[in-house]
């Protein structure tokens, strides 16, 4: 009753999928959560669409991962998001790209998702069983027997831990995997949040929250990190700034914090409009019309309230016609609508933290596996590992991934 071929730890995307391979292998598998049920994350991806994955090639899609991408490349060979989609397609989910790039279920319903999941577990006879904190692993110092939870043990030559990281902690994942599996001698990375709105110094932010600012780039103003940046829309907050790009910046960011206390940064919030071509703006107004005003001349490019706290920021009225200004304070003004300065003082942390920058430590896993170098028979998979990707669909791709690779016990 206790003996398993295969358990794996943690009911996410990652650890759902592990059984699912190893059970349609003929597998005898158990599969053990901490909370009263399955996929509590996954329920909340996407803003409960569940963006699962991308149309990137494998190239491009490691690329985006930075120093650690091309550690999934066999994961990705075996399992691919055409190899996801097919793989939902035959459970009963279809899956389409409504913007060319990102993959949702038809349904935009994460809920489907995950109610395919739990079904095809059930159609397998994996055996589930929530509410099971897993608390120590049992080993002899060179391979896995099996495990105990809070209530009981069980055993299994094959354990996977798939607990996820550190992010969203009330969804479940709450660093346990990296206990685990530093008892069995395994190394974690350091862990930074990722993933979450960022809090600025400069306090203008609060006036401007209603609107949402397209293609924004926003880069690190340093010259040692200058090449850290993203793209996408931002929106400021009562005390900072949020939104995609800010999610995507977030992981380069918080390092930076840890290191330096704050982290000058640039927003450019004029979608590639340089000073010149500003500057030309403001002629070609003042040409069409006698009276305009500063902020009328903006407002094409820019929010009203955005426009003023600019202004206001280099003690320029933007009632005022431009050419009416005195050349210091136009300069001033050019120079801050087309690279507006802002300071990264802090954030929230792993409460809002969608993802854990960091993990346990690749060197001691092989890639072609997902097998422990150090203990025979213990895997890993998701986003435990020191793997995390941007905004996108990546995180998931990864989890059922590494996942599927994992539950294939190679
Ligand atoms: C709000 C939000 C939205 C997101 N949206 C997207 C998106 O749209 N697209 C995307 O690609 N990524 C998204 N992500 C990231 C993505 O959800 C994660 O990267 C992914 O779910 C990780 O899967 P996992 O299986 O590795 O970990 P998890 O999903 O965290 O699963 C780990 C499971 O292990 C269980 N567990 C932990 N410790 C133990 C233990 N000791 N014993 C037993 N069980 C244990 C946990 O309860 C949990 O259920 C989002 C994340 C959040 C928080």
């Amino acid at each position: 009753m206790n003996n398993y071929d295969l358990i794996v730890i943690g009911g996410g995307a990652a650890g759902m999928i592990a059984a699912i391979k190893a059970g349609r292998d003929g597998k005898n598998v158990l599969l053990l959560e901490k909370l009263s049920k399955t996929g509590s994350k996954l329920k909340a991806t996407g803003g409960g669409r569940c963006n699962l994955t991308n149309t990137l090639s494998n190239e491009d899609f490691m690329a985006r991962f930075g120093r650690n991408g091309r550690f999934m490349r066999d994961a990705l060979e075996l399992f691919d998001h055409h190899s996801l989609q097919q793989f939902f397609s035959e459970i009963g989910v279809a899956t389409h790209a409504p913007d060319g790039f990102r993959i949702f279920p038809v349904g935009h319903s994460s809920q489907t998702i995950l109610d395919a999941l739990e079904e095809e577990l059930k159609h397998l006879h994996v055996r589930v069983l929530c509410s099971q904190k897993v608390t120590e692993i049992l080993h002899d110092g060179c391979k896995v027997s099996g495990l105990k939870t809070e209530q009981q043990s069980f055993f299994s030559p094959n354990i996977i831990i798939a607990t996820g990281g550190l992010g969203y902690p009330m969804l479940g994942a709450e660093g346990d995997g990296y206990t685990l599996a530093s008892a069995l001698g395994h190394t974690t990375t350091e862990l930074f949040p990722a993933m979450m709105p960022l809090l600025t110094k400069e306090n203008w932010t609060d006036n401007c929250r209603a609107d949402t600012l397209p293609k924004v780039e926003l880069r690190v103003a340093l010259k040692k990190y200058h090449k850290l940046h993203a793209t996408g829309d931002l929106i400021f907050t009562k005390n900072g700034i949020r939104g995609p790009v800010v999610l995507d910046f977030a992981r380069e960011i918080t390092p930076l914090l840890k290191e330096l206390g704050e982290v000058p940064i640039i927003a450019k919030l004029t979608k590639g409009i340089n000073e010149d071509a500003l500057l030309q703006l403001f002629k070609n107004s003042a040409a069409q019309e006698l009276h305009v005003s500063i902020k009328k001349s903006l407002l094409p490019i820019l929010p009203a309230s955005v426009i003023d706290e600019l202004c206001k920021l280099v003690g320029v009225d933007s009632t005022m016609k431009f050419s009416k200004i005195e050349g210091k304070a136009r300069a001033e003004l050019i120079k801050i609508v087309c690279a507006t300065p802002l300071t990264i003082t802090g954030h929230d942390g792993f409460k809002m933290a969608m993802i854990t920058r960091g993990g346990i430590s690749l060197k001691e896993t092989n890639p072609q596996t997902m097998q422990s170098k150090l203990i025979q028979g213990l895997y890993f998979c998701g986003e435990v590992m020191d793997i995390d990707g941007p905004c996108g669909g990546y995180n998931l791709q990864w989890s059922f991934s590494s996942g599927y690779l994992a539950g294939s016990l190679l």
